[in-house]
């Protein structure tokens, strides 16, 4: 059943209940405030949100657990994007028991595009806890919330408040954007104790009626008005009561300190066939990209000729010997402390050998068409591209199979 087929959620309730504000929640304190009247702020943003919310179908369902899908998959990605990929998730584990007993590859199969798999761990395991410890029903409060794997402060205040009805605070990047401004807040936004008075200030906006769409108000409105540039302060329904809008420089707000730059780091990766198939390894279960498959490969120093230690990393990782190898270009990619540029050789190695594990979980040879089949990270599935192998090439099996 496709999630517009679903029930149409049930009213909201007329009063919220109360609140469950995650921990570290103080009351704030006039100064907090600079003067914003709370009151009236909150009705004008309810009045505006109302009129002006974007059609999302994750708002037309108060399933708690369809609400958190959502909430984890909206984390470092657009709207757009998730759509699809919310459906069809729902259309495969359409309940909390049907992902908590499914294969994680299955899961992986799923999520696969949207990236952040660890997102997509976390959520198998949280409902495997869900079902093991609380019936299979999902704590209705932010703390109990947090409790799970993979929901952080954020992510609880939001289906605590969504689909609980709970006065649970919630920020996020728009939400800060909106506050900074609204409130005129001149110093980095990123500062302990500027993001604890922004916790304390939306802890006292969300309280009263309706806390799910106050919430969803103040991100709605980071995301459509209140936006980095060029922000559409004459159609704010708050823009009376605005700091920046009354002193004229929203747009160099939030203040963020300079990040330090990221480390550079440079690897291999080896697209190695055999028999008309690819070698692919599994990461451990644990650290960066765990549990995801990549091409077997190893890091190298910057001052590395990256053809003169192909041969060597080949044989430290998967114990095989190498007949020939092209280099066929390399691609980078940003984590989040980290710069990567992997280089990218198509090699072949003797019919015969056995791979020996050095430091991934398990190995397969794949046929090139069913490699992106696998749940690969980010650097992985460019270095495919290079190889024509991209996520066009998946959904033409995909096709080729459901015709079969
Ligand atoms: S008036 Fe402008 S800067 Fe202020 S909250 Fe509204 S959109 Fe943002």
């Amino acid at each position: 059943m496709s999630p517009a087929q679903r029930k149409r959620p049930a009213k909201a309730h007329s009063k919220s209940k109360a609140s469950s504000a995650p921990k570290g929640g103080s009351e704030a304190s006039a100064s907090d405030f600079s003067g914003l009247p709370v009151r009236a702020a909150r009705k004008k943003l309810l009045r505006w949100y109302d009129a002006n919310k974007r059609d999302m179908p994750w708002r037309h369902t108060r399933d708690p657990y369809a609400i958190w899908i959502s909430e984890a998959m909206l984390q470092q990605t657009r709207v757009e994007t998730v759509i699809p990929y919310w459906e069809r998730f729902l259309e495969n584990f359409p309940d909390v028991e049907t992902l908590a007993s499914a294969p994680i590859d299955d899961v992986y199969a799923v999520w696969t595009g949207l990236g952040y798999y660890s997102r997509a761990r976390n959520l198998k395991h949280a409902a495997e806890t869900v079902v093991a410890e609380h019936d299979g029903k999902l704590p209705d409060t932010a703390e109990g919330l947090e409790k799970l794997k993979g929901i952080g402060r954020y992510t609880a205040g939001a289906i605590a408040s969504i689909a609980f009805e709970r006065e649970a605070p919630l920020i996020d990047g728009n939400v800060i954007r909106v506050f900074t401004r609204l409130l005129g807040i001149r110093e980095d936004s990123a500062a302990k104790e500027v993001v604890e008075r922004m916790w304390r200030v939306a802890g006292a906006i969300v309280r009263g009626e309706r806390p799910g769409d106050l919430n969803q108000g103040l991100m709605e409105l980071g995301a459509t008005l209140c936006t980095p540039k060029n922000p559409h302060c004459l159609a704010c329904p708050i823009r009376t009561h605005c700091d920046a809008y009354a002193v004229g420089d929203a747009e160099s707000l939030p203040i963020k300190k300079k990040k330090a730059k990221p480390t550079k780091i440079r690897a291999i990766a080896i697209y190695l066939e055999r028999d008309g198939k690819v070698l692919s390894v599994r990461r451990p279960e644990t650290g960066l990209m765990a549990g995801l498959w990549e091409l077997p490969g190893g890091e190298i120093d910057a001052k590395d000729e990256a053809k003169d230690r192909v041969q060597e990393i080949l044989l430290e990782v998967v114990g095989l010997e190498l007949l020939s190898a092209e280099h066929l270009g390399s691609v980078n990619h940003l984590f989040t402390h980290r710069r990567l540029t992997l280089e990218v050789f198509r090699a072949h190695v003797a019919p015969k050998g056995r791979v020996k594990r050095q430091g991934f979980d398990a190995h397969k040879w794949v046929a090139p068409e069913s490699l992106l089949d696998l749940a690969h990270a980010g650097p992985t599935r460019k270095a495919l591209a290079l190889v024509g192998l991209t996520d066009e090439t998946s959904a033409r099996t995909a096709r080729k199979n459901n015709a079969k």
